[in-house]
């Protein structure tokens, strides 16, 4: 029976109960476990009640007097049902509100986060806060104030965005040298307002404004990389493209109001380009937010993408604008894009992206979810275009001359037939 949820957040999901899905899941979950739990037994002893109407027989207790009885009862439990899960999200609000409404006037509100660090949730469960747990702070950290704790998931953001202050140790990142001017601190808390998990925290009280507004940051000309990943794509770095004609966004970031604000600020988003079913995150939010257009291949749509207003189709190029065009390039999933601007910019989402440690543009074989050979054909097409940049989802970017980048692909291209 289909379950009425008027404003909240609920999903069906396969065993037929309605579950509620917040930003915060995990945090204070404790009333909204309640609601729910609490909700079904009442919902069952109405059903219950209608059923044995329904076969004790008699005029007035008639299929239809008591679907009718059914469904006046069930309103009304419905209502308290809401009523009850109303207050819960106004307790839950409590907690989470204050960081997106305060951070507007208080500098400080992301590290008077670390009041919340309580509230963390148990092993396994989703945590988008902010800061790290200092009780949970990884050994090999360089003693001082920043650090990351163990909650790190290697995702590689930190360290591609500060590398002077981030390294890998033991397949987790970690503080190799304390930030000790004005702009390496700056640039650690970049990261720290962009880890994905909220997994990198200092000692002591850092204003962190600078580095919040420092997003979206230029990576040139126009190109943007919009900070705030994402825990649900594993991290993947998301773009701006601001252009006269309307911005695009290229994959999703954190839907968080510091980054919405910065993209109002810098017009809107037209236009969201989705270059796989990975790095999806929090699209609907920002379709919702700004009414962008969002662009992805339909061999990649699934749960929560049927609805987007602009499926491409084939493996031919599609002109999105006179300056954007779609290249179909299967293979690390079955409807990877990438998308290609001005003839300068590839956006290749987890299709292709530089390798620092084997000095080559480089594809993802071990994680390469539909097919290599595949994937090796799309990146064939993919050389006879011309372009300087590649601004990967995960990965590292590079930026060549074009004559170098041809020269870099056909190398890539060769490492992947040899990894065939
Ligand atoms: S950004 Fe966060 S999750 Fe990613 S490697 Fe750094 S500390 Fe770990």
């Amino acid at each position: 029976m289909e379950q009425k949820r008027g404003g909240n957040n609920l999903q069906r999901v396969p065993g037929g109960r309605g579950q509620r899905v917040d930003d915060v899941s995990g945090v204070g979950l404790g009333g909204q476990e309640r609601a729910q739990s609490d909700s079904r037994p009442e919902l069952d002893a109405v059903e219950k009640k209608a059923r044995e109407r329904e076969t004790a027989g008699g005029p007035d207790d008639s299929p239809e007097v008591a679907f009718e009885d059914l469904r006046r009862e069930r309103d009304v439990r419905q209502q308290e049902i809401d009523r009850r899960q109303e207050k819960d999200s106004r307790e839950m609000a409590n907690v989470r509100e204050p960081r997106t409404k305060r951070h507007r006037t208080d500098p400080l509100f992301v590290l008077e986060l670390h009041i919340l660090s309580d509230r963390r949730p148990a092993e396994g469960k989703r945590y988008t806060g902010f800061m790290a747990q200092a009780s949970k702070r990884l050994p090999h950290n360089a003693p001082g104030d920043f650090y990351v704790d163990a909650s790190c998931i290697d995702c590689d953001t930190c360290r591609w965005m500060a590398p002077a202050t981030f390294t890998e140790r033991e397949d987790q990142a970690s503080v190799h040298h304390q930030p000790d001017t004005e702009a390496g601190r700056r640039r650690a808390l970049m990261a720290l307002v962009s880890c994905p998990t909220g997994s990198i925290g200092t000692m002591e009280k850092q204003d962190p404004t600078r580095a919040i507004e420092a997003f979206p940051d230029r990576v040139h000309d126009n190109v943007f990389h919009t900070g705030f990943h994402s825990e649900s794509s594993f991290g993947a770095t998301s773009y701006l493209v601001a252009r006269e004609q309307g911005n695009v966004l290229v994959d999703s970031p954190r839907f968080t109001m510091p980054l919405v604000r910065r993209l109002e600020d810098l017009g809107g988003v037209s236009m969201m380009f989705l270059t796989h079913r990975d790095d999806v995150a929090d699209h609907r939010k920002f379709r919702e937010h700004f009414d962008c257009e969002r662009v992805m291949h339909e061999r990649d749509l699934g749960h929560g993408t049927r609805d987007i207003e602009r499926p491409i189709r084939g493996e031919d190029p599609v002109v999105l604008d006179r300056d954007l065009l779609v290249i179909p390039t299967p293979g690390h999933t079955r409807g990877s894009a990438c998308l290609l601007y001005r003839d300068e910019f590839l956006f290749t989402g987890d299709h292709l992206a530089w390798n620092e440690t084997r000095g080559h543009i480089y594809a993802f074989r071990s994680a390469c979810w539909y097919d290599w050979a595949t994937l090796v054909r799309s990146s064939e097409k993919l050389a006879s275009y011309s372009f300087e940049w590649i601004l990967p989802g995960h990965g590292r970017r590079c930026h060549f001359p074009r004559e170098r980048m041809a020269a870099e692909m056909d190398k890539a291209l060769s490492w992947m037939r040899e990894a065939a």
